[in-house]
């Protein structure tokens, strides 16, 4: 069938939520991928910072297609081997005590929000408790998580959404300061905002954040699905400000493919017990196998090292185009996550770019987003300079 038809056949079935490019992916192998004309195109998109692997890792291959064969789903009502082994290797990076794993990235967020919600119920037995969320924030689509994204146009048509939810100013402390009271039972923020455009956190602003919910007892949530597992330079992006969450959220590059998330907290905050939360698929071999295969690539191959130093690499590099081009205004994030804001909007660059055979994405609409897997090397932030470059001019 040729690529016209593929798309008319999907645009026929498929519900319209998303305006497509116009190509169809065939296969990938390093960090590029095919379309189904046989064009090559350089990837820094990584499937939305999921892919970190690129596409020819085969021991992570290898590992999925012997658990396929082994066995793939057995349900919570068991224990399996992969989910206790996927479990302990999260728990070692994060440094946290409890995980539930899920199916995505909204699934995370609303444990996470049941966890904190179910924290604050064990305290006082009240059932009002308030979170504060940031605006321009981005959690998911699910009706907790959309409760706490931070974009009315993503809200709107979809109220009533779950209550008790205040949205202060990422980076404003005395704002969230003006927000709580008795019913605060957390606050959640991605320590670098992703979909909003690529907004780092101030370290004096997460360290605030930190001592507000020590003096309180309010529960901080770290949403890590997007800037966690490597790539900002440390396995998650707290880390590397050294101010740690409650509770932590995890998907995207978690599984580099397959469908999972997952929710990790401290032993204090492991509120939920059985009754309270469950999942039919989260957590099944299949996956987890998956989870546990890329914590092993990471530790083996030193990923999150070499993403720092790429990532650096990388920051070099956008830094002289935002001196070059005037059409730049800025460039904002940390590692290999960043942004480069454009002072138009960034889509008609994107479409250049694919033109040019290479894939960028956008954040809001001036920011131009690279999220490449985590196993590029300078050459290729070399090529992606050049493609960038005829796509600019
Ligand atoms: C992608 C994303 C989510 C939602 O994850 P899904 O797997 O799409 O449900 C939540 N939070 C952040 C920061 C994200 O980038």
């Amino acid at each position: 069938m040729s690529t016209n038809n593929y798309m008319e056949q999907a645009e026929k079935n498929l519900l319209h939520t998303y305006n497509r490019y116009q190509i169809v992916w065939d296969k990938g192998e390093s960090v590029y991928l095919f379309d189904t004309n046989g064009k090559k195109y350089l990837d820094f998109a990584a499937g939305i910072a999921v892919n970190s692997l690129g596409y020819s890792n085969e021991e992570y291959k290898t590992a999925l297609k012997e658990q396929i064969d082994k066995l793939m789903h057995v349900s919570n009502l068991y224990y399996n081997a992969p989910l206790a082994e996927a479990g302990e290797k999260l728990i070692k990076a994060s440094g946290l005590d409890k995980v539930f794993f899920t199916n995505s990235g909204t699934e995370a967020i609303e444990g996470a929000i049941k966890a904190a919600r179910k924290y604050a119920y064990d305290k006082d037995g009240k059932t009002d408790h308030e979170i504060i969320a940031m605006n321009h924030s981005f959690h998911g689509r699910s009706m907790g998580a959309l409760s706490v994204t931070g974009n009315p146009h993503y809200q709107e048509a979809f109220k009533p959404l779950i209550g008790g939810i205040k949205f202060a100013d990422f980076n404003d402390l005395e704002s969230v300061k003006a927000l709580i009271n008795e019913k605060t039972c957390a606050i959640i923020l991605e320590p670098i905002q992703g979909e909003g455009g690529i907004y780092p956190a101030e370290p004096a602003f997460l360290e605030g954040l930190r001592a507000i919910c020590d003096e309180k007892d309010i529960l901080l949530i770290f949403d890590e699905i997007q800037c966690g597992m490597g790539r900002t330079g440390s396995m998650f992006a707290w880390q590397g400000y050294g101010v740690k969450p409650d509770i932590m959220t995890s998907a995207k590059a978690l599984g580099c493919g397959v469908p999972v998330g997952a929710f990790a907290m401290t032993e204090k905050a492991a509120s939920l017990v059985p009754g309270d939360h469950g999942t039919t698929y989260g957590g099944n071999p299949l996956v987890c196998a998956a989870v546990s295969k890329v914590f092993d690539i990471f530790e083996k191959e030193n990923l999150v090292e070499h993403a720092k130093e790429i990532g650096g690499y990388l920051t070099e590099k956008l830094d002289t185009l935002v001196d070059k081009y005037d059409c730049i205004e800025t460039r904002r994030g940390k590692g290999l996550m960043q942004g480069l804001v454009l002072k138009q909007p960034a889509n008609p660059v994107v479409l250049k770019a694919l033109e040019q055979g290479l894939i960028v994405i956008t954040a809001g609409t001036n920011v131009l987003r690279m999220v490449p897997p985590l196993v590029i090397e300078k050459e290729h932030v070399d090529e992606m300079i050049e493609k960038l470059e005829a796509s600019l001019s």
